[in-house]
């Protein structure tokens, strides 16, 4: 990538911290496997178990309860299952209620049958509607097992914070299981299961400015688990078999304590650039649709429609003008999907939706240039044919 470039897709990776590209190499020549008994396996062990205190404290949750994995898909994969234990006894779910604008990764329903799973919608601001919440879980067959409940704390494409503690209020009246993806709010806003009420959180490290392939399912508490996804040698006291990654794990860890530092100071640097460059795109092009601008929304992310621009050629445009960011949900194929998102509020999914997700190293520089290049894309697509 040019230097000339800037990058404004930070919900989709975030770039890697210093700090956790340090930890990385240091990591990287250590010798031994953590869960070997002499010297070498023990210093391994110990990067290790200081990494879960880490990323305990980025959740508010105790450092026995995170399970470390290859990321937040993995660890969906894990938790969203019919079949738990509460300690040695077995414990069935029998259905998966997950909001409309879950990630694929909860949306897929992990290892429950499609029979067993359905949709919470949400209202037009893009938040879930608890109303229907409420009745869906009246009318749960708790003969079948108990309810589990997974709603986003913060939607990757709008930025938009659910309101995780009423709904934690509605899923224990019903006696149900709450699982929250936290990929998009960990380093963003300030992060607590218990405050949550929460009975699992799901992180990422890539998200956070860690390396790509290290996550965590983190729970309350110890007793209620989920049978493992992957079996084999026990690691991670048999939630999730295979030798662990220290060095992309080391990573994590080291970004995951510099974004839970000051997050409030932080978010509100980046919030005001934000705001900013809001702003200049209202003021740019009056019929610009922001989602989501009228509801909570973590301080990083724009979503918007330009009437008349599909997105996926409004992505072109940026990106040829230097500027990275993202059109609906980019699928692994590259290919840009309708955003189940957008559908879910109610909106027209054809033209699609732009999103430009910001962090700590933007800068000042970056938001004028990237309004800039709005201004142009808006003021072209009004003329087309023209040259801008
Ligand atoms: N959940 C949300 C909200 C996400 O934004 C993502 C990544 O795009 C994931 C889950 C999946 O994360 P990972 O790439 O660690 O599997």
């Amino acid at each position: 990538m040019s230097s000339s470039r800037i990058y404004m897709d930070w919900n989709a990776t975030a770039p890697l911290l210093p700090e956790a590209r340090e930890a990385c190499l240091s990591a990287l020549d250590l010798l031994g496997n953590p869960s070997s008994v002499h010297g070498e396996g023990r210093a391994l062990r110990t990067l290790i178990e200081n990494a879960r205190r880490d990323v305990a404290v980025l959740c508010g949750a105790k450092p026995g309860s995170v399970i470390f994995t290859s990321g937040a898909t993995e660890a969906a994969n894990l938790v969203l299952t019919p079949d738990f234990r509460m300690g040695r006894t077995p414990l069935k779910i029998g259905r998966l209620y997950a909001s409309a604008i879950e990630h694929p990764a909860v949306r897929e329903g992990g290892r429950f049958p499609r029979e067993a799973l359905s949709e919470i919608p949400v209202i037009s601001d893009g938040v879930v509607d608890l109303p229907v919440l409420r009745e869906l879980l009246s009318a749960h067959d708790r003969q079948l097992g108990l309810p589990m409940v997974a709603v986003m704390l913060v939607n990757n494409e709008t930025g938009i914070i659910q309101p995780i503690a009423a709904i934690a209020e509605i899923v224990r009246a019903h006696g149900g299981i709450l699982v929250v993806d936290a990929v998009q709010a960990a380093g963003r806003v300030p992060l607590s299961i218990e405050d949550l009420g929460a009975d699992f959180l799901i992180v990422s490290s890539h998200k956070i400015g860690g390396p790509k392939g290290a996550g965590a399912l983190v729970a309350r508490g110890e007793v209620m688990m989920p049978a493992p996804l992957i079996r084999g040698g026990g690691q991670e006291k048999g939630h999730r078999s295979g030798t662990e990654n220290p060095v992309a794990i080391a990573g994590f860890a080291a970004a995951a304590r510099k974004v839970g530092e000051d997050v409030g100071q932080r978010i509100g640097v980046v919030t005001a650039l934000r705001d900013k460059l809001e702003g200049e795109m209202l003021a740019a092009a009056t019929d610009v649709v922001i989602h989501g601008r009228d509801v909570s929304r973590v301080g990083n992310t724009i979503f918007f429609t330009l009437p008349g621009l599909k997105a996926e050629t409004g992505q072109i445009a940026f990106d040829l003008e230097g500027v990275a960011l993202s059109a609906g949900s980019a699928c692994s194929s590259g290919k840009v999907g309708q955003s189940h998102v957008l559908t879910a509020m109610g909106y027209d999914p054809r033209q699609g939706a732009l999103r430009i997700s910001i962090g700590e190293g933007t800068t000042q520089a970056d938001i004028d240039r990237c309004a800039t290049v709005f201004a142009k894309v808006a003021a072209r697509r009004r003329a087309p044919g023209q040259a801008a």
